[in-house]
């Protein structure tokens, strides 16, 4: 039996979430239901105007659920083909994937936890967050089931206030959840903006100094997820403790 499988993936509504990124929502087609695990990928494969097939890496946004459907996060790469292809794509179209791939999956058992992204690295940790937090129908799962009432931070960086995907979201379900910590940080932000400053690892410590006890995932451009083991590993974490995924 092969290990992953081929399908194709049907564009069921697509939203902006910034000048440069989208949200897409795709339905499998032909199967009832689709099977992944929170935090892994998909390969996607379509031609270039030359003929020339490429395959490209995404990360699913949404939790595994009971039906078809997955989300994607995407943001236009300058010059990139697949990611302005998926970004381009209308309402119906269909496209081809395999999967899903990946280890970057949660751990058992469930620690108190750091999640750690930029830009569209966010993508898996949503995935991951909506799983612990929200089953399908909507009502916040008690705090004895998949987060056991651990401790949980996002720390996720953008530039500006309009780069901040699944803000009110994110906000929701913090307010919805008192172990859920939701913490965005703007390298840009406006005069205006409340909330940290600056980039992710500058904000790392204040959650993670002397706990070795916890997890980390992080995830985004390899620069960043480098910077956030390094940091970690000097402050004593296990790097087995740290799990991550590189998006370059
Ligand atoms: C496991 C995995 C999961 C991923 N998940 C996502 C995801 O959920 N959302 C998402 O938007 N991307 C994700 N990516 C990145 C994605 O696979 C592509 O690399 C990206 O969309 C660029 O593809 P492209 O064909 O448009 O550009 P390419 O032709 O591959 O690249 C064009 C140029 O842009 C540079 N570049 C490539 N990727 C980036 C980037 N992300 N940011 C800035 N410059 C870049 C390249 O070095 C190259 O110079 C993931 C990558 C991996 C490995």
């Amino acid at each position: 039996m092969a290990p992953f499988q081929s399908f194709t993936a049907r564009l069921t509504r697509t939203t902006s979430l910034s000048e440069l990124t989208r949200h897409l929502e795709f339905e499998m087609a032909s199967i009832p239901r689709f099977g992944f695990v929170a935090g892994q990928w998909l390969s996607f494969k379509a031609n270039m105007p030359d003929g020339e097939e490429i395959t490209r890496a995404y990360s699913i946004a949404s939790p595994p659920g009971s039906n078809s459907s997955f989300a994607l996060c995407l943001n236009r790469v300058q010059d990139g083909f697949m990611s302005n292809f998926l970004c381009d794509m209308k309402e119906g179209d269909e496209i081809s994937c395999q999967g899903p791939f990946g280890d970057f999956i949660l751990r058992p058992p469930m620690r108190d936890t750091i999640f750690v992204a930029t830009g569209t690295g966010v993508a898996p940790l949503r995935s991951m967050l909506h799983w612990l937090f929200q089953p399908e129908d909507g009502r916040p799962l008690p705090s004895d089931s998949r987060h056991q009432g651990k401790q949980l931070w996002l720390v996720c960086g953008n530039r500006t206030e309009k780069d901040i995907y699944y803000h009110d979201e994110f906000l929701r379900l913090a307010a919805e959840n008192t172990n859920f910590h939701y913490l965005p940080t703007l390298s840009r932000g406006s005069a205006g903006w409340q909330g940290l400053r600056g980039y992710v690892q500058e904000h790392v410590p204040a959650v993670a100094q002397g706990r070795t006890d916890m997890h980390a995932y992080i995830c985004g451009l390899e620069k960043m997820v480098k910077a956030n083991r390094e940091l970690l590993k000097s402050l004593g974490w296990d790097r087995k403790s740290i799990l991550y995924e590189k998006y370059d």
